[in-house]
């Protein structure tokens, strides 16, 4: 996950408290892993909460809001496998 720093006013609504939340305040996105494509806008201190839970891994979630691929060869290779033939 990273700081949300978004300037189109938009309301998303936060997927832990589902609470509505305002584009213009301080949030985070959050991204299920392995798939970047259903990212959330969750309130900052929504996902705190859950990190401090256990609930929300953290390792990779950065890595995966960033447009590159490699991410998942990068795990496998540290999981011992070999991603190129
Ligand atoms: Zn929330």
């Amino acid at each position: 996950m990273r700081p949300a720093a978004n300037l189109k006013p938009a309301t998303y609504r936060c997927p832990f408290c589902e609470e509505h939340l305002p584009s213009l305040m301080g949030h985070m996105l959050v991204v299920p892993e392995g798939d970047t494509r259903r990212r959330r806008h969750a309130h900052t201190e929504c996902v705190l909460i859950e990190r401090r839970a256990g609930r929300l891994p953290s390792r990779d979630e950065w890595l995966a809001t960033q447009p590159r691929p490699e991410r998942r060869s990068r795990l496998a290779r540290l999981l011992g496998g070999r991603d190129t033939p």
